[in-house]
Parts: structure tokens; C-alpha cells; sequence
């Protein structure tokens, strides 16, 4: 196998409830060498969800610390609470030729498209808006007001679909994550990103 240059930043966005979550665990169940970026929030916790696994769960003093001292890529408010990406840990992955995933809304995957263009976008969309409904209030964990506003910024964010490079479908998780890991090895065998590589094997040949 070739050694390779810098992994990939892969951004997995979409509207909150489309599943990102479900999808980014059932790659990570996969064991592909992909790594997972966590996020910094100043949400509190779910049930279940666990400091430096699921988030790494902030006041909103220590993330505004995080924002003034250029520790985050990316972050946005989103209703109500800041959420960001922790810029150590992806540079120091890439860097290692490993690729990252970043699963995060879509003000986020904006912002990262303007300083890293070179990353891979790809937008999780769900099958119908009804459906996207239907799994927020099947998690059980929001209230009315919260899903309504939840709803509203999903519309607005399918509206921005046109900024990715794929569109992935949530119809199946299983399916999901197929398309997902088929876009990874493509962009492995961009030739832009061989074409560096296969110049310097025929330079050391000459
Ligand atoms: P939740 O509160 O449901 O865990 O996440 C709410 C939204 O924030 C989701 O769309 C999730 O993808 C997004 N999110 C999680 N981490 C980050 C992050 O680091 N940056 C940004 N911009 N969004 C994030």
C-alpha cells in the first residue's frame, strides 16, 4: 500500500435527526480505519452520553476560553447552545495520514469549507421531512418548543445541501454507511491526490 500524504477531513453534515449520529456510530462499529472527531458543547448531557466520548461538555465560559484562545476549527450556536470542533486533534490526525470524520450541523460545515476547501463534504439527507419529525420526537429527549425549532432550522438547512460535494440518503442506516465508506475510497483514488506521488516515483526512476 502507498504511503500516503494527509488524510482526509471528511465533514458529515446534515439537519439535527437525520440519524448523523447513528450513522457516524455504525462506521465506527465497522472498524474502518477512519477516526472520529469529539466535539466541544456547552449542551448539557443526554442520558447515556459520556464526557470525551460523546462530547466534551463545557460551560459556556470555558468554550468562549476555547473561541478566544483559536482552539476550535469550527463552532456554531445552535439553538441555544455552542458547539466546536477541536482543532488539535484533527490537524494532528490528518497530519499522521489518518482521515477524520467531523459530524457537525451545517453553519459549522460552512465555516470549515472556507478554511479547509480540500475536505470531503457530504451532506445526510433524510428520505422526507416527515420522517425527520417523526425520529426527533421518537428520541424522546426534546420538548414541542425545541422540536418546532429544530424543524425550522432543518428547512433552512436543506437549503444548503448545494455546498456539498455528495448527498448521501439516511433511508437505511446500513446503506447509509455503504455510501459513506464508497465516497472515502474514491476520494483515495482522486488523481489529485496521487498525481504528487506517482511524479516523484518516476522522478527517483529517471
Ligand atoms: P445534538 O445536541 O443533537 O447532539 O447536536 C445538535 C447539532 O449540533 C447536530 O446537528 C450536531 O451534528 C451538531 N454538532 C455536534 N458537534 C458539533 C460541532 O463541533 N460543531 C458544529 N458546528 N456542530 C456540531
Amino acid at each position: 500500500m502507498m504511503k500516503r500524504e494527509k488524510g482526509l477531513l471528511i465533514v458529515l453534515s446534515g439537519p439535527a435527526g437525520v440519524g448523523k449520529g447513528t450513522v457516524c456510530g455504525a462506521l465506527r462499529n465497522q472498524n474502518t480505519a477512519i477516526e472520529y472527531s469529539v466535539s466541544a458543547t456547552t449542551r448539557k448531557p443526554r442520558e447515556g452520553e459520556k464526557h470525551g466520548v460523546n462530547y466534551f461538555f463545557k460551560t459556556r465560559e470555558q468554550f468562549e476560553q476555547m473561541i478566544e484562545d483559536g482552539k476550535l476549527l469550527e463552532w456554531a450556536e445552535y439553538v441555544g447552545n455552542y458547539y466546536g470542533t477541536p482543532i488539535d486533534y484533527v490537524q494532528e490526525t490528518i497530519n499522521a495520514g489518518k482521515d477524520i470524520i467531523l459530524e457537525i450541523e451545517v453553519q459549522g460545515a460552512q465555516k470549515v469549507r472556507t478554511v479547509f476547501p480540500e475536505g470531503v463534504f457530504i451532506f445526510l439527507a433524510p428520505p422526507s421531512l416527515k420522517e425527520l419529525r417523526d425520529r426527533i420526537v421518537g428520541r424522546g429527549t426534546e420538548t414541542e418548543d425545541i422540536i418546532n425549532e429544530r424543524m425550522t432550522v432543518a428547512k433552512e438547512e436543506i437549503d444548503l445541501m448545494t455546498m456539498y460535494d455528495y448527498v448521501v440518503e439516511n433511508d437505511k442506516v446500513e446503506w447509509a454507511v455503504e455510501r459513506i465508506k464508497a465516497i472515502v475510497t474514491a476520494e483515495h483514488c482522486k488523481r489529485e491526490r496521487l498525481i504528487k506521488k506517482y511524479k516523484e516515483l518516476v522522478e527517483v526512476e529517471k
